[in-house]
């Protein structure tokens, strides 16, 4: 029998993983208008692997960009300390915790607690930065931090943003 051996069994296809596929998000560049990406120096490609990666929703709560008060998550960059590199993509919310982590406003009971996702979310940063990128950020950050922390005790004066 030919099929003593199983060799004349039709096998099914062997399971491969699924290729890697582009989501068609429906971007398209406009003659008349400029890409919310440009700013970073983003092309409109760089933009689709991002909201791939993202799968289109808040890299850090998940909340789905038709979910969020603008229709959209918005492009999050680091940039200070002679470091700037795009991170991904966020809701309002969490782009205003980045705020915190970035040390450009006070971290607050509201997002204290949320600091690891955000930090996790830093390092992961969809740009890659190189290891120099990532000290000279986390030294502005460091900075930054200090700064805020001098500027609470000294004056106790709310800073701009409020505690969140
Ligand atoms: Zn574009
Ligand atoms: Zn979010």
């Amino acid at each position: 029998m030919i099929n003593d051996l199983g060799l004349g069994v039709p096998r099914p296809a062997p399971k491969l993983p699924p290729a890697v596929r582009r989501t068609d998000y429906g971007h398209r560049r406009r003659p008349d208008l400029a890409c919310p990406h440009d700013l970073y120096r983003l092309t409109c490609d760089d933009y689709e692997a991002m909201r791939d990666r993202a799968r289109d929703c808040c890299e850090i709560c998940g909340l789905h960009g038709h979910d969020t008060p603008r229709g959209a998550l918005v492009v999050d960059h680091f940039e200070g300390g002679g470091a700037r590199f795009v991170r991904g993509l966020l809701c309002d919310r969490c782009n205003s915790l980045m705020q915190r982590h970035d040390g450009t406003a006070p971290w607050g009971p509201k997002s204290l607690h949320r600091s690891g996702e955000a930090r996790a979310y830093h390092l992961n940063a969809f740009s890659n930065p190189t290891d120099e990128q990532r000290a000279r950020a986390d030294a502005e950050i460091t900075r930054r931090r200090k700064r805020l922390q001098d500027r609470y005790v000294v004056s106790s004066q709310p800073v701009e943003g409020g505690a969140l």
